[in-house]
């Protein structure tokens, strides 16, 4: 899939390494997959911050010789996708503010919900905003409680926010990393010798040879200074609810979030589809390349031959990284080629991770029946998209997703698929590996764990 869903973003922290911005360049590469549009590393040398940022990509914004100008031995990171603000410089991060108690860096991942109305209150009592993040009411906050020592600036401002966020700040001599208190969005902690890591993903810890430790909790604060590293319950902890949509489809396979690996979660996705859903059929299909691991498990568990029936142009990007409609279409004709030798004549179960707006999926459909597919059944492991993401995944509003629209059959024939079924939630969870009520599965459900009275949409802030 999907064209029509787009990401967040990824945050990378270290404390405590001589080569934090390097590593953190190796773990924003990792997080790649989590925001394309701009990229950024903040470090400290214990005297003041230095920043880089840009837009692009991170081998775009890094060439190599930028890193090594940011000295010191802490450093944050971050890949951006705008979920909320528009795609611009001015909105790329680290967010670097100055304020009473100095500078202050903040990456951030996720959305907060009440934002709209903090900054209304904020520039009520004569708050000047520079950007259209969300993430800067947060420092505003911040700031306000600067008579208060860091971490409890910190609780008294987030106390007042609602939403679902990873957010590290960076400060002259501490990096800080909270979770909030549901765990919607993931953040792991991780150790690479004496140095502490943080990480939206566990891959990123991978890629710098780290060891992962464990999860930071719903509501928890990690703090990082010069007298080590202590670990805070700065909000309350609710029962974890993380996205479930970061197993289906957002998260890389080889990353485990909460202690269950994606890849393995996907393909228990499959197989439940293959049971719950089974299809005379002569070969499946995965949508390279997030559609994988739950086609190869809907191909173990009904016994049918696993193929590559499409051919994914590594080259084009992800597609819905683009934030606009034109570009998107423009760049799903070039991204995705049927393997003619493969599907002709063959009944094909095409399995895909989430079908949003369904352009997609029509436009998948067609392309195998035009390369001589008999007969395509489509089998989605996740529920029918219904509701608005509010907490940092674009999905556009209600308004556009076709499963709020159209039922399950309408859907069938406007995308011509032979049959077309779904993943339950119950299915879901237990594939994952939860309860259901462990998840954030607002989006196929409607229950939002967070209230979203003020999700006013990606350009409430403008
Ligand atoms: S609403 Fe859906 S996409 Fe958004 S956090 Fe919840 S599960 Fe994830």
């Amino acid at each position: 899939m999907p064209a029509e869903v787009r990401e967040m973003c990824g945050v990378f922290g270290i404390f405590g390494h001589d080569k934090a911005a390097m590593l953190t360049k190796l773990g924003l590469f990792a997080l790649q997959h989590r925001g394309q549009e701009s990229a950024g590393i903040t470090s400290s040398d214990g005297t003041r911050l230095y920043t880089h940022k840009g837009m692009g990509l991170v081998s775009e914004v890094f060439d190599g010789s930028t890193e090594a100008t940011l000295i010191g031995e802490s450093a944050i990171g971050h890949v951006r996708y705008s979920t909320t603000g528009s795609s611009n410089i001015t909105n790329a991060q680290p967010l670097v503010v100055r304020y009473a108690r100095g500078e202050l860096a903040i990456a951030h991942n996720g959305n907060l919900v009440n934002a709209p109305t903090l900054r209304r209150s904020l520039e009520a009592d004569g708050s000047i905003f520079q950007t259209t993040m969300d993430t800067e009411v947060v420092a505003h906050l911040i700031a306000k409680e600067g008579k208060l020592d860091f971490v409890s600036a910190l609780q008294a401002s987030l106390q007042r926010v609602r939403g679902a966020y990873a957010l590290l700040f960076l400060s002259l001599r501490c990096l800080v990393a909270v979770r909030d208190p549901f765990g919607i969005r993931p953040l792991s902690l991780g150790k690479l010798g004496e140095a502490w890591v943080v990480a939206s993903e566990t891959c990123a810890f991978d890629a710098v040879g780290a060891e992962f430790v464990r999860d930071v909790l719903p509501g928890e604060a990690i703090v990082f200074g010069p007298t080590g590293m202590s670990a805070i319950q700065l909000l309350p902890r609710n029962p974890a609810r993380l996205c479930s949509f970061e197993y289906i489809y957002f998260a890389r396979p080889d990353s485990d979030l909460d202690g269950i690996n994606v890849h393995s979660a996907r393909k228990r996705m499959g197989r439940a589809l293959a049971r719950d859903y089974p299809v005379d059929a002569d070969l499946v299909v995965g949508v390279p390349d997030s559609s994988i691991s739950a086609a190869s498990g809907f191909a173990e568990e009904a016994g049918i031959p696993y193929e590559m029936g499409l051919v994914k142009n590594k080259y084009v990007g992800r597609t819905f990284i683009q934030p606009e409609q034109r570009l998107r279409d423009a760049s799903v004709r070039l991204k995705l080629n049927p393997l003619r030798r493969v599907v002709d004549g063959k009944r094909v179960v095409l399995v895909d991770d989430s079908i949003v707006r369904g352009t997609t999926m029509k436009r998948i459909v067609c392309l195998l029946r035009e390369a001589g597919a008999r007969e395509v059944h489509v089998r989605v492991s996740s529920p029918p998209y219904k509701y608005s993401c509010y907490y940092g995944i674009d999905t556009s509003s209600q308004s556009e997703l076709v499963a709020a629209l159209m039922s399950v059959e309408d859907i069938r024939r406007a995308v011509n698929a032979d049959s077309l079924c779904y993943l339950s939630e119950s299915a879901l969870a237990s594939s994952i590996g939860r309860e259901p009520g462990q998840l954030c599965t607002a989006c196929f459900s409607g229950g939002y764990p967070v209230p979203v009275a003020d999700g006013e949409g990606k350009y409430a802030l403008e």
